[in-house]
């Protein structure tokens, strides 16, 4: 928490106001069972110690999350204003760093506490909040890539063809739980034309022979984040399925091979871009090549044009290129991969070439 602290005071804030979800979850160790119109608030200042806006309700629960005496408890009642219970706390012309999901009926009472003060997403003025993994979170993002990597090992011996897309999934799902998942996010089986939706996750079309089919799933085992994508074919892939395939997997690797300390997130995505822009399916890549995860399975850093900041040694982001032709398939290939001294090491290690399945 102090670390946040210095950070936000480093990057000219007065302070960092997080609400319930992964940052408090990370920064405390407390997270509500249920995120309510109740006011929950926690402030960072460099110069006071961490304090906690709770209701006095969930006070017994957030000491024993947070640890006795790790934060000050600021409890108010039903009937008090909670607002005017956490404006003390902040400085009437502060300028903070909120969190990106505190409802806006939160901004808008600390805002009328305090009306010369201002507000910014945490997301962004300090993005790289919990990017850098310690030993014991790449431990679990090590176990989740396993378990997704089990995942994919089984699933390519369910049948495929004459099964709907529904199916594969539902198995996917249950896979990844017997695998030590507690939580599945998604689970996205596009086949045929449905593979060119990056974002189509499963529906009711049977897959047909010849499909080719593209996996891509993950949750969280843990509390931590997996997320892998492999495309699979049903039977014999045609010549131009092989060679999509095989531009969308030269350009992971190349990717891959490119991950040090210091490189731009933006290079990152640049060098897959340039393998399937030089092989003529540029305009198809219509995706950033990767992002974040760690207590989510979608967050900052982002590898896209424009995330001019560094990969640093600890961090975890997907390196995931797709190829996506309209109408007819998909390609996507999506690792995780964490930042080491001195390269970048995968977390899911299946087989990258095309897999036939039946
Ligand atoms: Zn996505
Ligand atoms: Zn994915
Ligand atoms: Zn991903």
């Amino acid at each position: 928490m102090q670390a946040a602290a210095q950070a936000a005071a480093a990057d000219g804030l007065d302070g960092l106001l997080v609400t319930p979800g992964p940052d408090l979850l990370w920064l405390t160790g407390y997270q509500p069972t249920a995120i309510t119109e109740r006011l929950t608030l926690l402030v960072l200042r460099d110069d006071a110690d961490p304090q906690l806006v709770v209701p006095i309700l969930e006070l017994p629960d957030a000491e024993s999350a947070a640890g006795a005496g790790a934060v000050t408890m600021r409890a108010w009642r039903d009937g008090t204003d909670p607002y005017a219970a956490a404006a003390p706390l902040l400085r009437a012309e502060g300028t903070y760093a909120i969190s990106d999901s505190a409802w806006a009926m939160h901004l808008l009472g600390l805002q009328n506490q305090l009306p010369e003060s201002r507000y910014m997403s945490v997301t962004q003025r300090l993005p790289m909040l919990r990017a850098v993994k310690d030993t014991k979170e790449l431990a679990r993002m090590e176990a989740a890539g396993a378990a997704a990597d089990a995942t994919f090992g089984e699933i390519v011996e369910v049948p495929f063809a004459g099964r709907k897309e529904t199916d594969v999934a539902a198995d996917l799902a249950r896979l990844l739980r017997e695998f030590g998942h507690e939580q599945v996010d998604f689970t996205v089986v596009g086949s045929g034309p449905n593979g060119a939706n990056p974002h189509h996750e499963a529906g009711d079309r049977t897959i047909l022979p010849g499909d080719m089919v593209v996996l891509d799933f993950g949750g969280l085992m843990y509390g931590y984040g997996s997320d892998t994508s492999r495309t699979v074919c049903v039977g014999e892939p045609t010549s131009q399925m092989r060679e999509v395939h095989e531009i969308v997997r030269a350009a992971q690797q190349t990717a891959f091979e490119a991950v040090r300390p210091g490189i731009a997130c933006q290079e990152i995505d640049r060098v897959a871009r340039r393998v399937i822009t030089e092989a003529g399916y540029g305009d198809q890549f219509i995706h950033r090549t990767g992002h974040g995860i760690g207590l989510t399975t979608h967050e900052p850093p982002y590898m896209v044009e424009g995330e001019e900041r560094p990969v640093v040694p600890g961090m975890c982001f997907s390196i995931e290129p797709g190829i996506y032709l309209a109408g007819r398939f998909g390609v996507r290939i999506e690792d995780i991969v964490t930042v080491t001294e001195d390269r970048g090491r995968r977390l899911n290690n299946t087989d990258r070439g095309l897999t036939i399945v039946e």
